[in-house]
């Protein structure tokens, strides 16, 4: 980065030659105005990140190396086995890139199964733990495939620190242990309980808070990665042989198969962008239905003046949560996979369209009832409910040459599946489709299961611009639906109250998925509760909330790039700045 002598220097210099060096140190300056920052849910996954950054690596070569650790450190959140988006910001050519390295459905799975497993907490876990419920994992090939086309270091530079954290092991994190030690379902698969779990007297504990995990076998996949490449690898070698044989070993019903894999392929979807008071949002269209739900709320929200409210006010929280249902009414309905459903989105985030839902909003009554837009053209959809456990992570990291990336990566619910193949979870992502392929008139469910389709997702990895183009923040959650909440309540923190990064992720979290209102446990006084109630939201909830945000602010002169980060403290992250 260029220190302040730089500046100095550059003011002192006079005379005829003076004109050739001030043009070399502008240039300087120009190119090294940017600065590196690396933000993850784990202290290894930032520290091998910003390692990276400092070889000479860009954002994408540090998001490989992030989420290699993150998925041998934090396996209940994401990993190989899993799935991710990913919005890349490319300085040198100003483009941004919206990746979708979401599961996909098997080929030879019928179009009805999880309708046995509709309508019971059991039935759902059921499935949860069910071979069926694996999606084709998408975030190895991402990660293959935005390196081969925006790398800069050599791939096997990237592997070897993760190969060493794997094979030489990892403190067990807090977080990890209570996640192992709480859950009915890891402990019944073989590899899993064999890994998380120590026996004692035939009662089995989950391996203490400090203990050294070594996972030789995820070094070992790492190692094919790194000599074979991943396609190879992964999705025509030895590993989805691997994952194939494990999945068959497990009770329940297996649908993956070879081409599954073979075929399956990551996509450039276009980033979905929308404008919030001058700002540019840009995130993750369909199938997340993230970008859409977000804009779609500030869309409604743009209509008042929110920065005249104190934060944690009940009329604030009364606008934002009733903005958030409506625009849950358009998303349970309208969205899906965009390669098997049309969606009406340019309709849905017009912003006349938007004004007039915000005219439904009363700043003195909650909605009784509202029903999802309609849209010219369109057959109204019936409302269907997906059900997203709360996992995942979100890391953001920048460098340099101005480059950004913002990225969510899942294995859906806590460990996923619970199955573990060669020292990785296994996603349950296909939990996150409709149960059921029709309502009561017979018209197909927008999100219903079908072979080869994404099943819709929450996840919403964003970047904000500034009005001359600048990147302001990148930004992103877990947490299933409520991601939408947690992203847009930092938005307008960052933006309308001019929060820092750090104030607006510890903030009290506003939660609302189209089924009321829900407040972070203990974090709001008992009139603003009270008073809430008297505007109609009889049903608020206060519950115990696990964000995940991870934010990096820039502000950036002919100088310098002033860099803030967000590190939600309701997880274990760090963030690190080059
Ligand atoms: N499966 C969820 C989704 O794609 C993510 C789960 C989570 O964030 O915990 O929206």
């Amino acid at each position: 980065m260029v220190s302040f002598e730089w500046q100095n220097s550059n003011k002192l210099l006079t005379g005829p030659l003076s004109v050739v060096i001030k043009i070399i140190i502008f240039h300087l300056t120009v190119n090294f105005a940017y600065a590196g920052a690396v933000v993850t849910a784990n202290p290894f996954a930032t520290k091998v990140g910003l390692n990276i950054l400092k070889q000479g690596g860009n954002v994408i070569d540090a998001g490989v190396g992030i989420q290699y650790v993150l998925g041998l450190v934090e396996p209940q959140s994401s990993g190989l086995g899993g799935g991710s988006f990913a919005l890349f910001y490319d300085n040198e050519s100003k483009k941004l890139y919206a990746i979708d390295g979401r599961e996909k459905a098997p080929k030879s799975i019928p179009y009805d199964f999880f309708q046995q497993f509709r309508g019971s907490r059991r039935g759902f876990f059921n499935l949860v733990t069910n071979p069926a419920s694996v999606g084709v994992p998408g975030t190895p090939l991402l990660l293959e495939n935005i390196h081969a086309k925006f790398g800069r270091l050599d791939w096997s530079e990237l592997h070897e620190e993760p190969i060493n954290l794997a094979s030489n092991g990892f403190p067990i994190s807090p977080r990890l242990h209570t996640l192992a030690k709480k859950d009915r379902f890891l402990r019944r698969n073989t590899n899993s309980k064999r890994y998380f779990y120590s026996a004692l007297d035939k009662t089995l504990f989950a391996k203490e808070i400090g203990y050294i995990l070594k996972n030789p076998p995820y070094a070992n996949v790492l190692k094919q990665f790194k000599n074979q490449g991943i396609s190879t690898s992964f999705y025509n070698g030895t590993i989805m042989s691997k994952i194939l044989l494990d999945l068959n070993n497990v009770k329940g019903n297996s649908f993956l198969q070879t081409d599954d894999f073979k075929n399956y392929s990551i996509v450039y979807r276009k980033p979905l962008c929308g404008t919030y008071r001058y700002f540019r949002i840009c995130s993750m269209g369909p199938p997340s239905s993230g970008a859409t739900t977000i804009l779609q709320t500030l869309g409604i929200l743009e209509n008042f003046d929110l920065a005249k409210f104190e934060t944690t006010s009940p009329e604030l929280i009364h606008l934002i949560s009733e903005a958030t249902y409506l625009a849950f009414l358009d998303r349970n309905s309208y969205l899906g996979d965009p390669d098997f459903v049309s969606v009406p989105i340019t309709q849905m985030l017009d912003k006349q369209y938007l004004k007039k839902r915000s005219e439904l909003i009363s700043p003195l009554k909650k909605i009784q009832k509202a029903n999802p837009g309609k849209f010219e053209n369109f057959q109204q959809k019936s409302h269907s409910v997906d059900h997203s456990m709360s996992s995942t992570s979100h890391f953001v990291v920048t460098d340099n040459w101005g480059n950004a990336l913002s990225m969510t990566s899942s294995v859906e619910s806590a460990f996923g599946s619970r199955i573990m193949s060669q020292g990785f979870m296994l996603n349950n992502q296909l939990t996150d489709f409709a149960f059921r392929q029709k309502d009561d008139r017979g018209v197909r469910i927008q999100n219903s299961l079908e072979p080869e389709k994404r099943p819709l997702s929450s996840m919403s990895p964003t970047i904000i611009f500034d009005r001359e183009g600048n990147i302001f923040a990148l930004l992103g959650s877990p947490g299933g639906k409520n991601i939408i909440s947690y992203v847009l309540q930092t938005i307008i923190r960052l933006i309308d109250f001019n929060f820092s990064p750090m104030e607006a992720v510890t903030e009290p979290r506003i939660v609302n998925t189209g089924r009321g209102l829900v407040l972070e446990k203990n974090k709001f006084p008992i009139e603003v509760i009270n008073k809430l109630k008297k505007l109609g939201h009889h049903e608020l909830r206060e519950r115990r909330v696990f964000s995940g945000i991870h934010v990096i602010k820039l502000r950036k002169d002919k100088i310098k790039t002033y860099i803030e980060t967000g590190v939600d403290p309701r997880r274990e992250g760090m963030a690190l700045i080059e």
